[in-house]
């Protein structure tokens, strides 16, 4: 339980744009609170101090003891009795991003390579650089030890994101496992593709299926690489590849490539893979095709009724790129269902290239102009 506590509070410190850390008036400053601080430091992240169940707002003294965690003047608050909390707001507000994104976004494929330590990312990063003409600069917008490289691959750019966490990896201990993955998250969100490395000699472990799951959610798009495929005997690597489209059959999407990055076995599919993938990402297909593709595959295998009741797609089109997503208007979005939205998705990959994305859908109410007009109308 508290691994999973901590893994929940490191994806939220990765996600947060700003982060409100709360401690306690009443017991006063606690060793955990000082253990807390110290991740949030290394975080890099804008931090909020708020000293809590203060309830009266105006003596200092019950803050005072909290300035020691070193993450800036506390804010007395009583979230019981509503007091400091627009101070609060007004601090945590002022620490927000003004913009979203990336500005100066200065690479075309933006990729990241992941994976647990020693199994072989800085030795496919230095293959990779060995092979290709590469230049370093540091990740605007980023923490400050985060640095990209960009390759220069067939007159295209692929930046290779925090190439520095790559190669502190492989120095790692326990303790700080914790900044590790931290590291991996926020590579994985600053990225469009994720490569998963795994160890050929150690299969895929759960964690790998949890940070794979991680990519897919998160909207990226990801390619398996499994390394030191030098290690297996040729007599084993066929029952080794079923092994492994059994363990992902849930994302049978995505590209496998069995690579040695040691002996430079296969490394030159491993850009060409990433672009193949970052084109199918990019690409908006038409209106009619999508509607098509939907239509008939609703026709060929229509949906199971919920209770009474079925669900009607009236119109499809993809809407965005990166991850592709697509618009469906249906009779009522409750009635769609996880199973068939699954098949919708297969008909839509086999229909046009999106390998290793995730595909979303979006179920919307379907308005006819009449509908629409009368609405406004009344409106
Ligand atoms: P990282 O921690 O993921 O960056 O892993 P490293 O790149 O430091 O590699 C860990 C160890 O695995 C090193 O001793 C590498 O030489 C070795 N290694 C990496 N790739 C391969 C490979 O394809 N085949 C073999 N046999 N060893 C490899």
């Amino acid at each position: 339980l508290e691994g999973k506590v901590q893994l929940q509070v490191e994806l939220g410190i990765t996600q947060a744009d700003a982060i409100i850390f709360v401690v306690d008036a009443k017991t006063g400053l606690i060793a955990s609170d000082e253990e807390v601080a110290e991740v949030l430091r290394s975080s890099n992240k804008p931090v909020v101090l708020a000293v809590n169940k203060v309830d009266s707002i105006n003596q200092p003294g019950q803050t005072a003891d909290f300035l020691r965690l070193g993450i800036g003047i506390p804010i007395a608050i009583s979230a019981y009795h509503n007091l400091g909390i627009d101070d609060l707001m007004e601090s945590v507000t002022a620490l927000l991003p003004t913009t979203t994104g990336n500005p100066t976004q200065q690479a075309d494929v933006k990729l990241s390579i992941i994976g647990r330590p020693n199994v072989g990312k800085s030795t496919l990063l230095n293959t990779l650089l060995g092979t290709e003409r590469a230049i370093v600069h540091d990740a605007p917008g980023t923490t400050r030890d985060a640095i990209d490289v960009i390759i220069n691959w067939n007159n295209k750019k692929i930046s290779l994101i925090d190439t520095a966490g790559i190669k502190r990896h492989s120095k790692i201990s326990s303790g700080i496992e914790f900044y590790s993955l931290i590291r991996t998250v926020q590579s994985i969100n600053r990225g469009d593709i994720a490569m998963l490395l795994i160890d050929a000699t150690e299969f895929i472990t759960v964690n790998d299926l949890h940070i794979a799951n991680y990519i897919t959610e998160a909207g990226k798009s990801l390619v398996l690489i499994v390394n030191k495929w030098d290690l297996i005997p040729k007599a084993q690597q066929q029952q080794f590849k079923l092994y492994m489209d059994q363990r992902i059959s849930f994302m049978a999407y995505v590209p496998i490539l069995y690579i040695s990055a040691k002996l430079k076995i296969k490394t030159s599919r491993v850009l060409a893979t990433a672009y193949k993938v970052w084109e199918g990402r990019q690409i908006l297909q038409s209106d009619s095709d999508v509607d098509m593709v939907i239509k008939q595959a609703f026709e060929s295998h229509p949906p199971q009724r919920v209770g009474t009741k079925q669900l009607h797609i009236f119109k499809a089109h993809q809407d965005k790129t990166n991850p592709p997503t697509f618009v469906l208007e249906v009779n009522n979005p409750e009635l769609s269902y996880t199973a068939y939205q699954r098949y919708l998705k297969k008909q839509l990959r086999s229909a046009f290239s999106f390998t290793g994305s995730p595909l979303n859908l979006i179920f919307i109410r379907f308005r006819n102009k009449k509908m629409r007009k009368l609405k406004e109308s009344k409106a």
